[in-house]
Formats: structure tokens, C-alpha cells, sequence
């Protein structure tokens, strides 16, 4: 009975089409992106609700793109304010095709799996509450109440709250979000991983270290004043499209943009402005004055050269250094000691580049960093975190228009479910107001991150997991033992809109509750979140629901709630019937929320506070901010192998795949491709297109995944990328980040063999 699953695929079958490989495209954006973003919409939706979605998508009174958190201008918006990955995500959600209980229980979770991942999102979107017996591999329709009893009779099962498991996807709104939290600590446990412990987990720990506070310090508006901006480990073209009409108001302004990564990419390159007519037709505004390739892995040691390059010429703002941070003196001392080899070595940069941006770095009165995953998925994140912060500091980048840290978040409501409670360890004056405020006794222990989550699982320690939203069996590491360790849960539960791998490999138990997407019109009105530069927004979705059977993501949390624990103390029953009720009770635990209810009324809503942005001032032990120092990690690899990184294409947003190319990088029709440097390909006598096992090594353990092909791309030698999700069953559970515990995915040692 319990092996009645083991041939449900964990990994998106093999299946492609014959690859194609072009040039890397010279423009991003443009009128291709404008007629992509058209052609998906009303291929998925028709063209009436793609015309509705298109006019209130980040309006003042529509809703929040459901892509990632870039923020959208403050005083103004235009008629057509979202790029082509946007449109993807909200046709597909607002897409007609309907999953509907009879067509989902028509084939075996077996047969599902050998789906496609793609083609599992166009099935449409979920329709009712649906179950998956442990007797049975088949799903099948469940009432919401019936659900509800099965959930809190799992509740009533454990033998120790914290067998139960809350996860949250970047998607949920900040009322579903602060109702989550509260449900798993009212159960008695701060099991909360999120996907952020996946992604910028490591900005979150290294800011807060460094300045007080686990977010960045700059608004949209500072990118017209910058006169730098860096921009590290990011794609900002594919992954935060808009940023690039920011990068160009910086361009066009006189400022200046230096591109760090091993690739480059076309976003950085060129880009054309969807909305701009002239533009279009044009050739597009140039971004970046100067890329430059480091090795993966080697920002660290590229940013103290840049240091030292800095300190050497007196570059630093002493009167800042002085009133406003504390462990300069060490911190110079260190990048004193720091050789010249050992920075060219590791980061891959010629000397006289990393003069180049330095100088750069001290011409600048107004710099902005910009990082994303490209940085956080390093064993040494959080110290290369600390050392931009280190470079900002160095220069006064605080407290003033133009300049300041900018970590880009890449799902659109993290950072709003991170401030309001989505915490697995949350501070005690936080768990002090939530106790005060909901009467419940707040549990004081830490909970599970991601990672944690998935030890304890395979340890037999976990019994319920519940994710609102998401698909943490594709977004997580090491997909197979993932898989393995979920699959001994007694029940999962999940939030969703559409079918995802994460449906198919489940616990014993498994039970889909379908709810209301972003677009959707809520009864109960509208919901809010925070954008990636820390404004508080509502988000009002216009069109009808995909079935009369969905409920909002909030009903569905009450609905568990109640299920569970009633409405004694906390009036569970109560919660779904107005919103403004749970944003006052978000107010009364967390004063930054101040006149909430009346504030986010206003027209783009309102910023939170931020020391550094607005004073400066810092929330740190003795109120300054600080300077780290830290060694560089000398690393060395065996011979003949490789460093692999996960990389999205342009077809894809985080793990939702909507098509099998990758425009901007010139690769077609395939996703099991490794990008390698010609020169390496030469000294391994593969070819393009051809077949390779890639196998991953780590403290012993070792990883073989089979049929990739190869694609030459200029890349630093010795580095290769390849796809996220596929690419995550090489990345090891344990290799991860010291002190935030992200997955490294973006540091994988590999060795290549032909096929
Ligand atoms: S930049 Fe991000 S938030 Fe803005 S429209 Fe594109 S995907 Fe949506």
C-alpha cells in the first residue's frame, strides 16, 4: 500500500522537440516582445479578457501583476504598465481552459507525470477541492467541508505540533499571509519555510547584519538619479523586465551601468521600450557601458578588489564612515591584506578591469547595487552580500536620493510575507504583539526552513504539509530526494490554481484546494502586498472566477482555521468576511502598518519605514551600521571538472514553464541543454547539440542526471548553465549557504561526460 506511488515522475519527463540554436539576441524587449505578450494573452484567455486584464494590471485600482515584485511608479501609470513576462502570467492565469474534477480524475497521478511541466500548466486552471485517497492513485472530488474535517483530523493525529509544516509561495497576499502564520503558531509550531529560503534568504541575513534591516534601500525614483548602478548575478531582461525602462531612465539621465555576470545578457545589452513608440522603431537604448564576465562564484573576491581599489585612492566618504559605522578600521586592514592574485584568480577579472570599475565606483556620488540570485545561491552569500553593503557604505550610499542596496526580488508578494509574520524564526516582540492582539499562545521555539523541512521529512519528523501556493517539489534542490522525503508525509495539502508536479508526488494523503487567482474578483474585496522596494499596495482583481466552486486564498485559511480551532480565541469565522478587519489586526501586532486600511486607499498605497532609505539610521545593537570582514573562499576544484549554475530561460517564470524557448539567449525547442565554452567543449571533443551525463559531486555524494546537450555559449571556461527546474536534481540538499541556509545552486561541482 504505501509503494502505491513510487512511479510518479519527480522530474518533468524528457520529451523535447529538435533544438535549435541561433544567435543571442543584440535587444531586449521591443516589438517582439510587445507581439508575444499579445499573442500568449489572447491565445490563452481571448482577446476580451486579455483587453481587461491588460488595462487594470498594476493600475491604482487593479491588481498586482502576479510576476515577480519589480515596483511600479509612484505618481503616474501609463495604459499598458507590464512587460512580456508579466503577460504570460496573468493570461495563463486568466486562462479559459478549466482542470475540471472529471477531467483531473480521468487519468492516474501516474499518468499525470508524464506530463510535461509545461503541459501540465496548460491544462487550465483547478476548479474543486480534490483528493487523493491513500488507497487510490486516481484524485477525486472532496466537498470544502469534508476537506477542512480531513485537515483538522490530521491536526488532531500528531503527536507533536511540530510535525505540521506550513509553506508559502511569494504569490500569497498579505492578509493570507499573516492568517498562515497565525494558523501554524495557534497549531504550536513556527514550522514556516518559504520560498524566500530559497532565493534571497542570503540578502535578508546579510543586510539585516550589516544595516539593520533585511530589505533594500532604494525606490524606483532613485534610478533616475543614480549616476552607477551595478547590477550582479542578475537577468534582469527575462526575470524583472521592467527594470530595464528604469536602467534606461538612468541611461538617458547621464548615469552610467556596469553589468557583473557570467553571462551577458541581451537585457543588459539593448533594450527597447514597449511602450515608447519612437524607441521601438529605433535601435533601442544601450544599457550597460562595460560587462564583465566574472566566474561564477567569484563576486566576492572581484567586489574587495573593487575595495581596494577604492581605499587605495581615497575614495571613501570619511565623514559618513565616521558618524554612521563601526568596524572600518578591521575591515581595511583585512582588504589590505587581501592579494591581487588571489582576487584575479577567483573572480576570473584582469586587474586593470577591477580598476576600471573602481574607479567608476569613486567617480560616483550616487551609486545603486543591484544583485539577485546570481549572488544569493553561494555557499559565501551572505559575506558577498555583506561586502556590497561594505562598498555602499564605504561611499555614503545611504539616506539619500539616487543611491543605495537594491536586492531584486523575483515573485511578487516575498518581501510582504516575510514583514508580515511569514517567519520560521520570528522575533519575540513580534510573537509578544501576535499573542497579545489574536489571544493565541505564540510557540517560541524556531521553526523549519525549506531545507529543514526536507531533513526532517526524510527523518520521519514530519507528518502534515500544507503550502499556500507554489510548487516547492520543482523550486527546491535535490528534486529526488525531495520527492523521496514527501512522499512519506501522512497528508499534503495544497493552495493552487493549476496542477503542478508537486500535486502529483504527495504524502500518503493528498488534498488540491483550488482558489481565486490574482486577476479574480473577490466578494470580500481587495487584498495587499509589497512590492520588492518596500510599498505597501492593494491589488483588486476584475475578472470572474474561474469556478463558482474557488474560494479567495483567506477563505480558504479561515476555512482550515475554523476547521481546526473554532472561533475561540481567534474568530477564525469571521476573517474571510472583510479584509479590512485582518489588515487592522496586521496594524495592531505591527505599528509600521500605521492608518493601514486608509493609507493603501491611496492611490499607490504607502512606503514602510527604512532606516537606512529614510534617515539614515540603523535598527542594529549599537544603532550603526557595520562593516564585516571576510575572508575570501580560496576554492579549488578537482581537475577536469566544472562548475555548474541554474539559470530561468525566457520562457519561464520561476517554475511555471510557458514555452520551450529561450528567445534572448538564442536556444530553441529544448530545455535539457548545458551552456558550455567552446573551448572546453574542444578539450572534451564534444560537439554542439551533443548528449552528456552530468554528474555533481559534494563531500562524496554524487548526482547523475542523463541527456543534456550542449550549447557553446560564451561563458568564463570552467563554468556551465543550465535550466532551473531540471537542473535542481544536481544541486545536493546539503550544499548550502553559511548562515541563511539558501540551496547553492548557483555553485554545483560537476564532471561532464559524453553520452
Ligand atoms: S516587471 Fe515583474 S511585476 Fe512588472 S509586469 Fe513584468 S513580471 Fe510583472
Amino acid at each position: 500500500m504505501l509503494n502505491i506511488r513510487r512511479d510518479v515522475k519527480a522530474q518533468s519527463p524528457k520529451k523535447e522537440g529538435k533544438i535549435k540554436i541561433g544567435k543571442p539576441k543584440q535587444v531586449a524587449a521591443g516589438i517582439t516582445g510587445v507581439r508575444k505578450s499579445f499573442s500568449i494573452g489572447i491565445s490563452e484567455a481571448g482577446l476580451i479578457r486579455t483587453m481587461k486584464t491588460m488595462r487594470s494590471v498594476n493600475k491604482f485600482d487593479g491588481y498586482d501583476c502576479p510576476g515577480c515584485a519589480w515596483p511600479d511608479p509612484d505618481g503616474h501609470r501609463s495604459s499598458f504598465e507590464f512587460c512580456e513576462n508579466g503577460a504570460k502570467a496573468f493570461a495563463t492565469e486568466a486562462t479559459k481552459k478549466r482542470l475540471t474534477p472529471s477531467l483531473l480524475s480521468s487519468k492516474s497521478v501516474q499518468e499525470w507525470s508524464n506530463f510535461s511541466d509545461m503541459e501540465l500548466d496548460k491544462l487550465g486552471r483547478l476548479t474543486s477541492p480534490m483528493v487523493l485517497r491513500s488507497d487510490s492513485n486516481f484524485y477525486e472530488e472532496i466537498s470544502w467541508n469534508d476537506a477542512f474535517d480531513m485537515i483538522a483530523e490530521s491536526v488532531m493525529n500528531l503527536n507533536d505540533p511540530n510535525e505540521a509544516v506550513f509553506y508559502t509561495s511569494g504569490r500569497a497576499s498579505n492578509e493570507s499571509a499573516f492568517l498562515w502564520g497565525t494558523l501554524a503558531r495557534q497549531i504550536g509550531t513556527n514550522n514556516l519555510p518559504d520560498c524566500s529560503n530559497m532565493c534571497h534568504e542570503s540578502s535578508g541575513v546579510g543586510l539585516t547584519s550589516s544595516i539593520g534591516i533585511g530589505k533594500g534601500t532604494v525606490t524606483l525614483d532613485c534610478f533616475d538619479k543614480a549616476d552607477l548602478v551595478i547590477v550582479i548575478g542578475q537577468n534582469p531582461g527575462t526575470n524583472h523586465p521592467r527594470m530595464l525602462s528604469a536602467l534606461a531612465n538612468t541611461k538617458r539621465n547621464g548615469g552610467s551601468v556596469i553589468s557583473i555576470n557570467p553571462l551577458l545578457e541581451s537585457g543588459l545589452n539593448r533594450f527597447k521600450h514597449p511602450q515608447e513608440i519612437i524607441r521601438l522603431l529605433g535601435r533601442g537604448t544601450p544599457i550597460a557601458d562595460a560587462h564583465f564576465p566574472v566566474r561564477i562564484g567569484g563576486d566576492q573576491a572581484l567586489l574587495q578588489g573593487i575595495a581596494k581599489v577604492v581605499l587605495d585612492n581615497d575614495g571613501v566618504n570619511h565623514s559618513f564612515v565616521e558618524e554612521h559605522t563601526e568596524g572600518f578600521d578591521d575591515w581595511v586592514e583585512h582588504i589590505s591584506s587581501v592579494k591581487w592574485e588571489d582576487i584575479t584568480k577567483q573572480s576570473g577579472i584582469e586587474k586593470e578591469h577591477i580598476i576600471e570599475i573602481g574607479n567608476s565606483v569613486i567617480n560616483a556620488n550616487n551609486m545603486i547595487i543591484c544583485w539577485a540570485m546570481g549572488v544569493t545561491q553561494h555557499e559565501n552569500a551572505v559575506a558577498t552580500i555583506q561586502e556590497i553593503t561594505n562598498l555602499l557604505l564605504m561611499g555614503g550610499h545611504f539616506g539619500r536620493p539616487g543611491a543605495g542596496a537594491c536586492p531584486v526580488r523575483g515573485h511578487s508578494n516575498v518581501q510582504g510575507d516575510r514583514t508580515v509574520g511569514i517567519n520560521h524564526n520570528p522575533p519575540s516582540s513580534f510573537l509578544d504583539a501576535c499573542e497579545r492582539e489574536t489571544g493565541i499562545t505564540m510557540p517560541r521555539d524556531s521553526g523549519f526552513d525549506s531545507v529543514e523541512f526536507i531533513q526532517a521529512s526524510r527523518n520521519d519528523k514530519v507528518r502534515l504539509f500544507m503550502a499556500l501556493g507554489g510548487n516547492i517539489l520543482s523550486a527546491m534542490s535535490d528534486t529526488e530526494e525531495v520527492a523521496n522525503s514527501i512522499r512519506k508525509i501522512d497528508l499534503t495539502v495544497q493552495i493552487s490554481t493549476k496542477l503542478n508536479r508537486s500535486h502529483l508526488v504527495t504524502g500518503k494523503q493528498a488534498l488540491i484546494l483550488p482558489c481565486l487567482g490574482r486577476t479574480e474578483f473577490d466578494q470580500s474585496g481587495f487584498v495587499t502586498v509589497e512590492n520588492s522596494m518596500g510599498v505597501v499596495h492593494s491589488s483588486n482583481g476584475n475578472l470572474e472566477p474561474a469556478s463558482t466552486s474557488l474560494l479567495s486564498e483567506v477563505g480558504i485559511v479561515s476555512g482550515i482555521g475554523y476547521g481546526i480551532a473554532g472561533s475561540d480565541p481567534f474568530k477564525w469565522d469571521e476573517m474571510s468576511k472583510d479584509y479590512d478587519k485582518i489588515r487592522d489586526l496586521i496594524e495592531s501586532v505591527l505599528p509600521i502598518f500605521s492608518n493601514y486600511n486608509d493609507r493603501v486607499r491611496q492611490n499607490g498605497g504607502f512606503y514602510l519605514p527604512n532606516g537606512p532609505r529614510d534617515g539614515p539610521t540603523w535598527d542594529t545593537p549599537s544603532s550603526k551600521a557595520i562593516f564585516h570582514s571576510n575572508s575570501i573562499p580560496i576554492r579549488s576544484i578537482k581537475e577536469n571538472r566544472f562548475i555548474l549554475m541554474t539559470i530561468r530561460s525566457h520562457d519561464q517564470y520561476n517554475t511555471t514553464i510557458y514555452g520551450m524557448d529561450d528567445r534572448y539567449r538564442g536556444i530553441y525547442n529544448s530545455r535539457r541543454i548545458v551552456m558550455m565554452n567552446r573551448l572546453d567543449m574542444d578539450d572534451l571533443a564534444i560537439n554542439e547539440k551533443d548528449e552528456v551525463q552530468i554528474t555533481s559531486h559534494f563531500m562524496g555524494r554524487k548526482i547523475v542526471s542523463d541527456n543534456w546537450k550542449v550549447v557553446p555559449y560564451e561563458i568564463p571556461r570552467g563554468n556551465l548553465a543550465a535550466y532551473f527546474p531540471e537542473a535542481n536534481v544536481l544541486v545536493p540538499l546539503e550544499s548550502v549557504a553559511k548562515g541563511s541556509n539558501t540551496p547553492t545552486s548557483k555553485w554545483i561541482e560537476v564532471s561532464v561526460k559524453p553520452q
